[in-house]
């Protein structure tokens, strides 16, 4: 069994949030750091949250939880399929939770270092924080719609980046957020 697949089989055991050091000892990946370097590289199927309590040592820090997203052949599905973006956007609200961090993605340059912060969610929008300028932003549905509408040629590169930049000034947080969700 690789460590990926270890942490895997211990957080489906153990659908909680633990931190690095706990997974660390409680599966036997060692150093503490491989744990860090590996959850941090799949994101998408290790969510990271910011001040939640671990739920072995109770020490409120960072914490790691298996993705909702993780293995959800139903929205796969439904996404191959039909692309309804009601759909997507219910499992986006119902999945992402305040405090969860999401590192920055493009299409060019995959996912980097940098990361913003989820702070609430209702049903007309997401509110995140940006750590880096410490700017709170509200991001309405209606802009994630519109972005999705053009995901697909995103992805194939028939449209750049800057492109969907300049129809949209909150971009850079929602493509960041579909990536998670749309595994294309
Ligand atoms: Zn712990």
């Amino acid at each position: 069994m690789t460590n990926k697949e270890l942490i895997i089989s211990f957080l489906k055991k153990h659908n909680y949030n633990f931190c690095d050091d706990c997974l660390s000892s409680l599966t036997g990946i060692s150093p503490r750091q491989s744990i860090n370097q590996l959850c941090n590289k799949e994101l998408y199927v290790f969510s990271k949250h910011a001040n939640i309590k671990c739920h072995n040592c109770n020490k409120i820090k960072i914490t790691r939880s298996l993705a909702n997203t993780f293995e959800n052949t139903k929205i796969k599905n439904c996404l191959k399929n039909e692309r309804k973006f009601d759909f997507l956007w219910n499992e986006i609200t119902s999945t992402l939770k305040p405090s969860q961090q999401i590192p920055n993605w493009t299409k060019h340059s995959g996912f980097l270092e940098s990361e913003f912060e989820i702070c609430s969610i209702t049903n007309n929008a997401i509110e995140v924080f940006t750590i880096k300028d410490k700017h709170h932003r509200s991001i309405p549905k209606t802009d994630f719609e519109n972005i999705f509408s053009k995901w697909d040629k995103y992805i194939s590169g028939e449209i750049k980046r800057n492109e969907l930049r300049d129809e949209n000034k909150n971009t850079t947080y929602i493509i960041s957020i579909l990536k998670i969700f749309c595994k294309t």
